[in-house]
């Protein structure tokens, strides 16, 4: 372990310590045990360098955008044992170079493009790749995700694909939210996510609720999330 941290180095592992301490104070105070929410850090624009300390503290998932920034960064990164997720709205002209490179896809919202993954993935690598779907929780028209009334059809129809393994969803609230009206749209995604498990629907698991964010992960673990990306908090504001 190396003693001489900079301060850069020493800031970020204090951001660490005490958003982790904030999951757990969270979890406690719901009765959740904290080992139920993973940490994912959101390493959109932060070089590889600065991702690496928090990977040496024990982080086990990183959160990356997009697929060209990745895919640059990546041998750079202590990679060993850490999960890589793709959060970023997916094109499908990109579904091929990601494919194999990271462990889950949290960004599917269209049968195409959960069928392209598929169709890639069985032949570029002959496993299926996981994914959740992403859920346009506030109907923002700007947003990308599937709309809620959508939802059940169209999980329905992609767990047929057998190059994709349904593990979830995943959630952006709408920005201007205040607290409750976030705790509720929180609550209404943990509501989706258990209709959708209690279905019991053939090659689908309902195991991962990735939502929470740095502005609201505490909102979002009190609500039951399982999974908070976090970015800001952690690094730093992005410029
Ligand atoms: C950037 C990003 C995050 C992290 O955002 P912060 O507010 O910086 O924590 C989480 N999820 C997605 C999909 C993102 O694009």
């Amino acid at each position: 372990m190396k003693e001489n941290w900079s301060a850069d180095e020493r800031a970020l592992l204090d951001n660490l310590s005490r958003i982790r301490e904030e999951i757990e104070a969270a979890c406690a105070s719901c009765g959740r045990k904290s080992d139920e929410v993973t940490l994912m850090a959101v390493t959109k624009t932060v070089p590889p360098e600065r991702i690496n300390v928090v990977l040496r503290a024990g982080v086990t998932c990183i959160g990356e955008n997009r697929v060209q920034e990745y895919l640059q960064k990546k041998d750079d990164l202590l990679l060993f044992g850490v999960r890589r997720h793709l959060i970023g709205h997916l094109q499908t002209n990109k579904v091929r170079q990601i494919v194999g490179q990271v462990d889950r896809i949290e960004s599917v919202d269209s049968v195409h493009l959960a069928k392209k993954i598929s169709d890639v993935s069985l032949e570029k690598t002959g496993k299926p790749t996981e994914v959740l779907v992403e859920v346009n929780i506030g109907n923002e028209a700007s947003k990308s995700g599937i709309e809620v009334a959508k939802l059940t059809e169209l999980i329905d129809e992609i767990r047929t694909f057998s190059g994709i393994r349904v593990r979830g969803l995943m959630a952006i609230p709408p920005i201007l939210s205040s607290e409750s009206e976030k705790r509720a749209i929180f609550s209404q995604m943990r509501k989706l996510f258990i209709d959708i498990r209690d279905k019991n629907m053939d090659n689908v698991s309902m195991e991962s609720l990735s939502m929470g964010m740095s502005s609201d992960y505490i909102q979002a673990v009190l609500e039951g999330s399982t999974q908070v990306r976090i970015g800001s908090a952690l690094f730093g504001s992005r410029s």
